[in-house]
């Protein structure tokens, strides 16, 4: 069982940055939560979040849980900030103390390289310590590998219009990477329906469905039964058809 620590930053009283309207703490909340529920698609992981709403406990506290649950691994999720539009991009900060090169600063690199490749943030690397002054606590605190990622730049609107388009990939680029960073492998969980694995359920699934029906293409059981009556018959086609257009869930 690996089990994962992410802690979304600010909460409640501390709202962290905020631009246009827009507050770190959602931002973060929000990103998190997403993380959690693909953490939870797969097997042999555990996930706890230092907050699940707008509270904001003390940095103090946040790490204590995350050693008294025996994290495999920490990420506080964070937005940057300097001026608007002045800077923009990802990075992640570890203690100082860590071996540039070693394992926490590999594993941090490693989330912040695929999430850049994933959704097109400018890339600012990995750095030691915090920016003005030694240690952030939460890497500092924990005993745990850890990294503090900032997800790009709250006051740049490119970075929030990758953030707001590309949000899902950026879960899903998280996620991916700290199952990494632990020696998992993401499996993408099985969706009944989408007999070609793409991802979704569309009238290409149900035309290989009633195909199969009728002896002319093989497919999957657990993916094509959509009834599960045990056999694929053409009302598991109409049943995937009804699915791709939202008439059916
Ligand atoms: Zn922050």
């Amino acid at each position: 069982m690996k089990k994962f620590c992410i802690d979304p930053g600010h909460g409640g009283n501390s709202i962290g940055a905020s631009y246009k309207g827009r507050k770190e703490q959602d931002d973060c909340l929000r990103l998190s939560l997403a993380v959690k529920e693909i953490l939870l698609t797969q097997k042999d992981v555990e996930v706890m979040l230092s907050r699940e709403d707008d509270t904001n406990p003390s940095l103090e506290d946040r790490a204590r849980e995350a050693n008294a649950w025996g994290a495999d691994y920490f990420i506080s999720v964070h937005r940057n900030a300097f001026a608007p539009n002045k800077a923009q991009g990802v990075e992640a900060w570890v203690f100082s103390k860590v071996v540039v090169g070693g394992i926490t600063f590999s594993q941090a690199e490693e989330i912040v390289n695929d999430l850049c490749a994933a959704a097109g943030f400018v890339n600012r690397g990995v750095k030691l310590g915090a920016p003005s002054y030694t240690d952030y606590a939460v890497n500092r605190l924990t005993n745990m590998s850890s990294c503090l990622l900032e997800v790009g730049f709250i006051d740049s609107d490119s970075d929030n219009a990758i953030f707001d388009a590309y949000f899902a990939d950026i879960a899903l680029s998280i996620a991916k990477s700290l199952l990494k960073n632990v020696g998992l492998e993401y499996i993408p969980p099985v969706i009944v329906g989408d007999v070609d694995g793409d991802g979704k359920v569309t009238a290409a699934d149900a035309r290989l469905i009633l195909r199969a029906s009728v002896g002319l293409e093989e497919i999957d059981l657990e993916t094509g039964d959509i009834d599960g009556d045990g056999k694929i018959t053409s009302s598991d086609a109409r049943a995937a058809l009804r699915i791709s257009t939202g008439l059916e869930e």
